[in-house]
């Protein structure tokens, strides 16, 4: 078996895994991507990029990573972050949050420092099988012998962007894990557009951002006597801002990241130091004394990166007989609810399922658009829902949310916890979370109308009852 994974990224490392695994080893699995390989030493916050961030692992993720073996060497890179602390805006008492409820809790980890844990253990465990090819840019080409799309097998050109060398390439398996860049997807859109006879075309669905954000990373230390393993987030007047900061060792050595609107003077490149540092005190006083001026002013220089879009691919993550399409590729969402990797890993769960059950590699790539394009659809569709600024955003959020931990206290064998919750765990579908959420929310508004109709008829009966009361005492006191 031949297979070409491109793309590697957190997605695409574990497809390659998994792939070794499925085949026993007797596999040739190439992994294509355009950036150099991964370098990441437990030193390398310090030359923080604007691009650079934690992510928090954790369910659907772990699991995922629980089943190709590669979990232990992740979770030795981690941090465990058993709480959160937040600041509303013009508060300086936050709350604090321990989470409980989670099944393996939160693991924290710059992004770049997993891929690079992942990378070293495909070096370490998987070099007779898997080959990774780094700066190397990989774009998808139609084997053109075919009439039908349907029918056909999707070639790839390689291109060595060292030697400026091009090869095209036929593989039984092609992985299309190439992140938001989705040159794979778009190239797919594209060809059926173009073919009006074409069934269920491949489109990508782009949810308008009417709350879009950017975001500027920075370093900080936290002081010794603060706990050092939560995560600390500030939300300033007005929402202009939203910090939200994870540890990246316990030596308390912090990255937060600062969260911007689009249009915020703040978030472009070049800032004046000195009206950044004012900015920093301003807003989020209750850390701008950590951050020193070293780090203030690489922040005000930096060029701000955009947050993930809402994106699903649909009907299908499959192209001819023999491309699926995982993770960021397939869809990508804000990272608010924490679930762009840890669903991309949960994909390549799921994949590597289809893999076992079908009989070929055309039934496996079709088994699994049957299994998870609604559900990537769903997961999408619901995380916008929930971005929504101002009124909107109370009403299609928090007022839910406060529902939710109400009913969920109150009756816990009746009424779910709230979504962001059942968002995270690993043995229900988001199509299931979707349609359980929407259960809930009805047997909440019956249980709030009975309460309003008994309470509005009790003060109805009491008010007959008080001018009766008063009406016999006037006749008695005539
Ligand atoms: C600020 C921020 C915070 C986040 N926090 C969380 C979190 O807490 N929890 C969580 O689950 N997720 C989080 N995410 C999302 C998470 O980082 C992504 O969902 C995850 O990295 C997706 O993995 P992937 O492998 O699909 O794509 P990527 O990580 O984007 O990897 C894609 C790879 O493909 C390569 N590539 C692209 N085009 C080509 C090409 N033409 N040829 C060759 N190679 C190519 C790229 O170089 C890259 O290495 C966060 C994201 C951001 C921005």
């Amino acid at each position: 078996m031949e297979a070409s994974v491109c793309g590697a990224g957190p997605a695409g490392l574990l497809s390659a895994i998994c792939l070794s695994q499925k085949w026993n080893g007797n596999c040739k699995i190439d992994v294509y991507d355009k950036r150099p390989a991964p370098t990441y030493s437990n030193k390398s916050w310090e030359d923080l990029s604007s691009s650079f961030y934690n992510l928090g692992l954790g369910e659907r993720g772990i699991t995922a990573l629980m089943e190709f073996g590669a979990w232990e060497v992740v979770r030795d890179a981690c941090i465990l972050v058993p709480g959160r602390v937040d600041y509303q805006p013009g508060s300086s008492e936050p709350s604090k949050k321990m989470l409980t409820d989670k099944k393996y809790g939160t693991y924290v980890l710059p992004r770049d420092k997993l891929v690079s844990v992942l990378h070293q253990h495909v070096q370490e465990e998987y070099s007779d099988s898997i080959h990774l090819h780094y700066e190397h840019d990989v774009r998808p080409i139609m084997d053109t012998t075919s009439t039908d799309d349907d029918d056909s097998n999707v070639r790839i050109q390689v291109s060595n962007l060292d030697t400026d060398k091009i090869k095209i390439k036929d593989s039984d398996l092609v992985v299309a894990c190439d992140g938001a860049a989705r040159t794979f997807v778009r190239y797919f859109e594209a060809q059926d557009k173009k073919n009006k006879d074409k069934q269920d075309p491949i489109s990508i669905v782009r949810f308008e951002d009417n709350n879009q954000r950017v975001f500027k990373s920075i370093h900080f230390q936290l002081p010794s006597d603060w706990e050092r393993n939560l995560n600390y987030a500030v939300r300033s007047e007005n929402s202009r801002v939203i910090f939200d900061a994870l540890p990246v060792n316990l030596e308390g050595d912090y990255v937060g990241i600062l969260l911007f609107r689009a249009n915020d003077e703040m978030a472009e490149e070049q800032v004046d130091p000195q009206v950044f540092r004012q900015f920093l005190q301003q807003e989020i006083p209750q850390f701008s004394d950590f951050i020193t001026a070293i780090e203030s002013k690489k922040a005000a220089r930096s060029k701000s990166s955009i947050l993930p879009m809402f994106r699903y691919v649909t009907p299908r993550l499959h192209h001819g007989k023999n491309c699926v399409i995982l993770g960021d590729s397939a869809k990508t969402v804000k990272p608010y609810f924490g679930l762009g990797c840890n669903s991309a890993l949960e994909d390549v769960r799921i994949f590597g399922d289809c893999v076992d059950d079908a009989s070929s590699i055309a039934d496996a790539v079709s088994e699994f658009s049957s299994r998870r394009a609604k559900d990537i659809e769903v997961l999408v569709q619901v995380s916008a829902s929930l971005d929504k600024p101002g009124l909107a955003g109370l009403f299609g959020f928090i007022f839910p949310l406060i529902l939710d931990k109400i009913f969920y206290k109150l009756a816990p064998q009746v009424f779910a916890q709230n979504i962001i919750a059942m968002l995270q765990r690993d043995d229900i579908t988001f199509q299931e979370v979707a349609a359980r959420k929407r259960s809930d929310r009805i047997g909440q508004i019956c249980c709030l109308s009975l309460l309003f109709a008994t309470i509005s008829s009790l003060v109805g009966s009491l008010s007959v009852a008080a001018t009766t009361i008063v009406g016999s005492t006037s006749a008695t006191i005539q």
